[in-house]
């Protein structure tokens, strides 16, 4: 099957040295098998954008010659194509609608011996589901699943495998719901993103099986951290690629995979970077590795 594979930034701000480095791992890897390398702007939740965010992130990659295939696709323009999985889901009783604030929730597990996570109260009462949550039934534990990097992934007890919101009360999609849907229409085969999102993939891979969807091929690449082990964000304070100097922020992302090229290519063109490190991507030199810090 060839290869497609994708980056799909949420527009809360500028492209940063954390998100900079998933853009150039999947890249890679998606080069190195001959394949599709897509970008999609997961813009679905208007509390956390930054108005111009996505454009600043578009033109970062260009000045990086981080060249996509096809046209971006943003996810606002497919509120209709969520809406009718949601519906689908609940008329086939596999989704159902609830009315729990997250203070309710909160408050029904903290008791004595309740289940872990949502503790299933709506879902028998069969409640509409116009301005409410929808969640999707889970009744068996979590599968566990083989990621290409992090290998065997056992969703750990204590995060439950609760039944998780695919629309939000607000009538947006969830996360979960909106990247399974894309990724299979966009046929993505492969995906390589960062290790934050790795307790991400038993919900997700649940929700595939319930859509009928194909399970793409997973890679959970290490995530910087700051000096407080915290993982670098627009949150803690990581500053924008500096796109006047494209060359010294690629070659950087490259020393932090693993990937450092010869000195002779220092203040080289990206292009001439990747082109380079296409060659060579090993993304084995990743296995087992969760973070990377940076000092700065
Ligand atoms: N949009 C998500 C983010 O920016 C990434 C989604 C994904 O790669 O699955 O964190």
């Amino acid at each position: 099957m060839a290869y497609v594979g994708r980056f799909a930034p949420s527009p809360t701000g500028p492209l940063h040295a954390g998100s900079l480095l998933t853009a150039v791992a999947s890249f890679l890897h998606a080069r190195q098998a001959d394949g599709e390398w897509l970008v999609r702007i997961e813009d679905i939740d208007p509390p956390r954008e930054v108005p111009g965010a996505a454009d600043e992130i578009l033109r970062a990659l260009e000045a990086l010659d981080l060249t996509w295939d096809r046209s971006v696709l943003y996810q606002r323009q497919r509120l209709d194509v969520y809406a009718d999985a949601v519906r689908r889901l609940v008329d086939q009783g596999l989704a159902f609608a609830c009315r729990c604030s997250r203070s309710t929730i909160r408050a029904q597990t903290a008791e004595p011996g309740a289940r872990v996570g949502y503790p299933g109260t709506c879902r028998e009462l069969g409640l509409p589901a116009d301005d409410a949550a929808v969640r999707m039934r889970v009744d068996a534990p979590w599968d566990s699943f083989e990621d290409g990097l992090q290998g065997r992934y056992d969703a750990p007890r204590s995060a439950g495998y609760e039944d998780y919101v695919i629309r939000r009360r607000d009538g947006l999609p969830a996360y979960h719901l909106a990247v399974v849907i894309d990724d299979a229409f966009q046929g993505v085969t492969t995906i390589v993103r960062g290790h934050d999102l790795l307790e991400c993939v038993p919900a997700q891979r649940h929700l595939q099986a319930a859509l009928g969807l194909p399970h793409p091929r997973y890679y959970h690449v290490p995530v910087l951290v700051g000096p407080t082990g915290q993982k670098l964000s627009k949150q803690t304070g990581a500053r924008a690629i500096d796109t006047r100097d494209p060359s010294r922020e690629a070659f950087a992302a490259l020393e932090r995979l693993g990937a450092t090229p010869p000195a002779e290519l220092e203040g080289a063109r990206p292009a001439e970077l990747w082109a380079w490190a296409i060659e060579h991507w090993d993304i084995e030199r990743l296995r087992g590795v969760a973070a990377i810090p940076i000092g700065d």
